[in-house]
């Protein structure tokens, strides 16, 4: 790896859902830089061990797990298994997201409970399993990738906007419950960030977004792994229920 590992990293563990590709591959790889052993989780296990081969390459240390993080018993069987080798989580990146758009009227049921399983419960799923140990060790930082959607709102993403919003929610409460036991929780806001998720959008909806962007260019995964990363280092030890948004100035 290019980078010196930081001490402060080194000889922890951190947990990155969604790994397998686009912001959580980014997260997993930037941060592996640092030092840590990053634990690798996502549905198909051929796409992981590439992203862990790829860390591996680049003198990182990562292993992997399979998980749908909307199954509680399966966010629980990944952490106790870590927890169980490693006697400790310190880092958990809670990045798993999908999208099911459709303007509310239209929208099915189904694509209302797929994106909050996911991306709200998925949240809950993780913390829940962590938030044990972190509190045992008296040491733990969880980011939790919310949207910029998740504050100002979007025509056709009601089901993902209110799944956003309620990780916010969720972090803020939970960030008060652990404050005392050297536990932070906080949020990474993403705006428009090119990735598979929005390559897939309508081009009448990618230049509508970019135009709300004053900087006039999407952002980078890299972008957001900065911020992650930050919030993830010991410089942030007093910075807890925030939300840092990374958006290029679409939303203040
Ligand atoms: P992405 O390229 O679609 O990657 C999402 C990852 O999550 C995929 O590897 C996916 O695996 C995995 N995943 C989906 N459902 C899962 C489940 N039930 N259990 C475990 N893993 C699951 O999306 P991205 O753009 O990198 O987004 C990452 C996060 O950033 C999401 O939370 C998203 O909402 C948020 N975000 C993205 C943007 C953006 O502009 N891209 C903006 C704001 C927020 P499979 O591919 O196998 O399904």
């Amino acid at each position: 790896m290019d980078a010196k590992p930081n001490p402060t990293f080194s000889g922890r563990i951190a947990l990155v859902t969604g790994a397998s590709q686009g912001i959580g591959e980014t997260i997993a790889f930037e941060l592996a830089k640092e030092g840590p052993l990053v634990v690798l989780v996502d549905i198909q296990r051929e796409k992981l061990e590439a992203v862990a081969e790829r860390i591996a390459r680049s003198g990182g240390r990562a292993s992997v797990q399979t998980a749908d993080v909307s199954r509680f018993d399966q966010a629980a069987a990944v952490v106790e298994g870590v927890v169980g080798e490693h006697r400790r989580l310190d880092y958990l990146v809670n990045n798993a997201g999908i999208t099911r758009d459709n303007l509310l009227m239209r929208m099915r049921e189904e694509e209302w409970d797929a994106v909050l399983a996911v991306n709200l419960k998925g949240v809950f799923n993780f913390c829940r399993a962590a938030i044990r140990p972190m509190i045992s060790s008296r040491f733990g930082r969880i980011v939790n990738i919310s949207s910029v959607v998740g504050v100002m709102g979007n025509a056709g993403q009601a089901n993902y906007s209110a799944s956003k919003a309620g990780v916010i929610g969720l972090t803020k409460s939970l960030a008060r419950e652990v404050a005392g036991r050297e536990v932070t929780v906080n949020c990474v806001a993403p705006g428009y960030i090119m990735t598979a998720m929005t390559e897939s959008l309508p081009e009448a909806v990618k230049k509508a977004f970019l135009e709300m962007i004053p900087m006039k260019r999407m952002g980078t995964p890299e972008d957001v792994a900065q911020a992650v990363k930050f919030l993830l280092s010991d410089q942030a030890a007093y910075i807890t229920g925030q939300v840092i948004h990374v958006n290029g100035g679409m939303y203040t």
